[in-house]
């Protein structure tokens, strides 16, 4: 009961959010979008442990056993790859799982909560902790750890990471270029979670991929209007406020868009704390249905590194 009409609060709270993006886009609907402009569409996708509505880590890992077929099923559908960032725990106990994924052209990238060091057992415990609060060293013997254990597991080196509940720091970009990391994807724009201990990215507007020395930074795409965010993501927005953030970049930018959609494969089993699996799973149906009438090309982060590299020559 209660579940139910947490999922309804969500729903009607995204309605809501998705009334007001509406009105701001009428002006851009008007206007002609540009068709030649090459559009780039990175799905990174948070793999760990199942946690409750209350996001506490619950010790089963059922959306790998389980949701993570329903999802590729999806992808496989519009020919999409992604890069899943996976804890070493997920790591250890799911390597043939990844390894198969990586064999078909997905990239496996590195993805860290510090309570899976600092805790004798990580099950029943609610994620409070970032990385970005840990001294440089702590965060060094941390990432090289889970490297070694991603490695290890599956026998190839991770490249891309992202940090649990983005926390992440210049500490923690200079131990991942230490560690041979090219890509980080752990930056939310606009979004401050500073008052919980977390990181605040108020200071960094941008949606746009940018270098940082060896590291090549991917912000999630959470586009800001009239002080309210609204992430591409189908657990948090709905399709047509998805549709609505597409086009506005597709209008704006006058060179190559580049939309990283962010999500955790919990979200396609039931429990979990951000939507009904069904729902979150007819969302992504429709946004890559949709993605794929306007040329989308869909890539993984390495893929774009590779590209970003060129442009930037
Ligand atoms: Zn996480």
């Amino acid at each position: 009961m209660i579940m139910q009409f947490m999922t309804e609060l969500s729903g009607i709270k995204a309605l809501t959010k998705g009334f007001f993006l509406n009105l701001y886009f009428r002006k851009y609907k008007k206007k002609s979008i540009d068709q030649q402009n090459p559009i780039y569409l990175i799905i990174t996708i948070d793999t760990e442990q199942d946690v409750d509505q209350q996001y506490q880590n619950i010790g089963t890992y059922r959306n790998i056993e389980s949701g993570i077929e329903t999802i590729s099923s999806v992808f496989d559908k519009y020919t999409c790859k992604a890069t899943w960032m996976v804890t070493p725990d997920v790591a250890k106990q799911y390597s043939e799982i990844l390894k198969k994924m990586h064999d078909k052209g997905d990239e496996i990238g590195c993805h860290i909560h510090p309570e899976f060091f600092t805790r004798s057992s990580i099950a029943h415990l609610r994620h409070t902790e970032y990385l970005c609060n840990f001294s440089k060293d702590e965060q060094r013997r941390m990432i090289k750890k889970s490297t070694e254990i991603i490695e290890r597991a599956c026998g190839f080196r991770p490249v891309s990471f992202r940090s649990g509940r983005f926390g992440l720091n210049n500490e923690t970009l200079s131990v991942l270029q230490e560690n041979g990391y090219l890509i980080d994807s752990s930056v939310c724009p606009n979004m401050n979670w500073s008052k919980d201990g977390g990181p605040d990215w108020s200071h960094y507007p941008n949606t746009i991929p940018y270098f940082v020395g060896n590291i090549l930074e991917v912000p999630i795409t959470i586009f800001h209007v009239w002080g309210m965010n609204y992430w591409f993501r189908p657990s948090v927005s709905t399709t047509s406020t998805m549709k609505n953030i597409i086009d506005y970049f597709r209008f704006k930018l006058k060179g190559p868009v580049i939309l990283n959609m962010m999500f955790h494969s919990m979200e396609s089993i039931t429990p979990n704390p951000y939507i009904s699996s069904n729902e979150m799973i007819t969302r992504l149906d429709d946004i890559l249905s949709y993605l794929t009438t306007i040329n989308v090309k869909c890539i993984t982060l390495s893929e774009l590194y590779d590209l970003m590299e060129k442009i930037e020559g």
